[in-house]
């Protein structure tokens, strides 16, 4: 029932408009008729009377109709029968009573637009009867002209009722029923602009079902589908009437709640998840700050809501719109440098030897222990905290590896991963280069490992500060290709000198004749094209072999050696090493 109830999502403000347009024109229907009818009889002023009534009815329900409930409204569409059965009941003449009755399809096309179906099919009833009854009570009327007037009456309220359910599908998710994104943005605007004109408050929340990606793989996609649908279900009972709770992407739910402050929803949205405390929820919770856009508040609900899985999921964050708590830890830890930076070898397969590394940051918060660089990355991201993160990152690799580089004699690459807000700081290319050069680490040993789908979204500046940094001597590899929407085409047009193919891309090459046979285009185009290519994520030795066979050059991943300290890192330089020297001596 719920996926084809329009009333949930026409809000207040396009009833009160379309109910004022009807009345505005039923008004000045009867008015035209009023000046028709015969000057001397009743028919005249009860006509005007009746008009005048239309208008002022229109007027008040386009000022103040948005903010009444929507009891208002069916009580308006039912007095729109009964004055159209006045003046059926006060016109002279039979023609002028027929077009009166015909008023039943503004009647009709108000209950289909914003009722639901029960409710609009009385509404469409009632008048139908009362036209009717009316016309045959004049007596002047035929029985078949009155059911004529009926049938165009009907007919355009099952055709409202079929465009309007075509319009609410477009906006609804066919499995639970709710609103999808789509809605959902189409609402959160509407909402803030309500809050901008009135100064109420808007809280905005993104509820992620922590266990459903172990549900669908364990027990299937049918269960999966059932915990989605038994979820929005409860959660849309549990919630306040004029809540919008939409279906914002696999397992992730976004809650609007007009009229709340922060600290209530926080509350709200506990008492959600402890719905379901089978499945477990993680939820972020915001407010609505005086000029935020749409984006803003949901990026702030996005953020509380990383904060949450960071603090050991099946958490509630709220937050506050201010900097906040692992904000400030993450920059205390960099002003501390307790931000630690571990080393991943990168192998050259043809000589299975050591023959750079990536550096990756990793940082263990006192209280929450150690927090995952994706989620710390993105905290630093939204608050400002990226370019020191990224600065820290570099300064210490350059500082650590040095010896080592020198102790390998030739080029040694050092992979630094950078972030999209880092890229678009006009600064960045010449930050970087200063601090190269003031190390004494050579520009050709430093690759910025960007990933695709950061230059698609921030095209412009990000590609040409890749251009200022490759002419400065540095090399860009892109990250993660194979994943998202990485195409081919693009590799030919980017500034890029390595492509770096994702560990899900990897994954199955050992076990899937396709996907080598993948590899060994890629590879072929790579080759083509004077790239360098590296696959990450090597865990066995069967992909090993399949990289060598098709011919990719450089690898990385657990099978050489994890991300560690640079000690450990030494100690696999090492082993690798021999383990090279012994191959190539028992090889021959
Ligand atoms: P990434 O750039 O794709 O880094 C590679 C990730 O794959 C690392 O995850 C690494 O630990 C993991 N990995 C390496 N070998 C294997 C393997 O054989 N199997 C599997 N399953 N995984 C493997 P990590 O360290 O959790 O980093 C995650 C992401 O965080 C990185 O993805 C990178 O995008 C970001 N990141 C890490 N450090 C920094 C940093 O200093 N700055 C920025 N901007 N991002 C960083
Ligand atoms: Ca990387
Ligand atoms: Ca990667």
């Amino acid at each position: 029932m719920t996926a084809t109830c329009p009333s949930d999502v026409a809000p207040a403000r396009a009833t009160a408009v379309t109910l004022a347009v009807f009345y505005a024109c039923g008004g000045l229907t009867v008015l035209l008729v009023a000046m028709g009818a015969d000057a001397d009889g009743i028919a005249r002023p009860a006509l005007l009377a009746v008009a005048l009534t239309a208008f002022a009815v229109a007027g008040t329900t386009a000022r103040w109709g948005p903010r009444w409930p929507q009891a208002v409204f069916h009580a308006l569409v039912a007095a729109g029968t009964g004055l159209m059965t006045t003046t059926v009941l006060v016109s002279s003449d039979p023609v002028t009573a027929v077009v009166c009755a015909s008023l039943t399809g503004f009647v009709a096309m108000d209950a289909f637009c914003f009722f639901r179906l029960g409710p609009a099919a009385l509404h469409l009833s009632g008048a139908v009867a009362a036209a009717t009854a009316a016309l045959q009570w004049r007596g002047d009327v035929p029985l078949v002209t009155a059911l004529a007037v009926c049938t165009v009456t009907v007919t355009i309220g099952v055709v409202t009722q079929g465009l309007v359910d075509l319009a609410a599908r477009a906006v609804r998710d066919p499995l639970t029923g709710l609103t999808n994104r789509r809605g959902f943005d189409d609402a959160l605007h509407r909402m803030i602009a309500t809050s901008g004109r009135t100064g109420s408050k808007l809280s905005a929340a993104l509820l992620d079902l922590d266990r459903f990606k172990e549900i669908n793989d364990l027990e299937g996609h049918a269960a999966g589908d059932a915990v989605l649908r038994r979820v929005a279900d409860a959660w849309q009972r549990a919630l306040p009437r004029d809540a919008v709770l939409a279906r914002h992407g696999g397992d992730e739910f976004a809650l609007l709640l007009p009229g709340t402050a922060g600290s209530d929803a926080l509350h709200l949205v506990r008492r959600l998840s402890d719905l379901h405390g089978d499945v477990g929820v993680s939820c972020g919770v915001t407010e609505l700050q005086p000029a935020d856009s749409a984006a803003q508040l949901m990026r702030r609900a996005d953020h509380a809501l990383y904060l949450a899985k960071a603090g050991g999921r099946g958490r509630a964050e709220l937050d506050s719109g201010h900097t906040s708590e692992l904000a400030h830890d993450l920059a205390a830890a960099l002003a501390e440098g307790a931000v630690e930076v571990h080393f991943q070898p990168v192998v050259d397969l043809s000589t299975t030897t050591v023959t750079g590394v990536e550096a990756l940051a990793r940082w263990t918060h006192p209280r929450l222990g150690p927090v995952p660089p994706d989620q710390f990355v993105a905290v630093a991201e939204q608050n400002g905290l990226i370019g020191a993160l990224g600065e820290h990152v570099l300064r210490t690799a350059c500082s650590a590896l040095t010896p080592l580089r020198l102790a390998v004699g030739g080029s040694f690459g050092l992979g630094v991963n950078v972030s999209g807000r880092e890229l678009c700081d006009p600064g960045y290319p010449e930050r970087v280069r200063a601090i190269v050069a003031e190390l004494g680490w050579p520009a050709s040993d430093l690759v910025l490992e960007v990933t695709e789908s950061l230059l698609e979204a921030h095209s412009s500046t990000a590609v040409r500060a890749l251009h200022t940094l490759r002419a400065a001597g540095l090399r860009v590899a892109i990250d993660d290709f194979g994943t998202g929407y990485s195409s081919l085409s693009r590799l030919d047009t980017l500034p890029v000198d390595i492509v770096k193919l994702d560990h899900s891309f990897i994954a199955p090459i050992a076990t899937s004749p396709r996907r080598a046979q993948m590899l060994r285009s890629i590879a072929g185009m790579a080759d083509a094209l004077g790239l360098s290519l590296v696959a990450e994520g090597v865990e066995g030795e069967d992909q090993d072999a399949v990289l060598r066979l098709e011919g990719c050059r450089y690898a990385q991943g657990y099978l050489y050696g994890r991300p560690v300290p640079l000690a450990t890192l030494l100690d696999d330089v090492a082993r690798l090493r021999t383990d090279a020297l012994a191959g190539s001596a028992s090889g021959g």
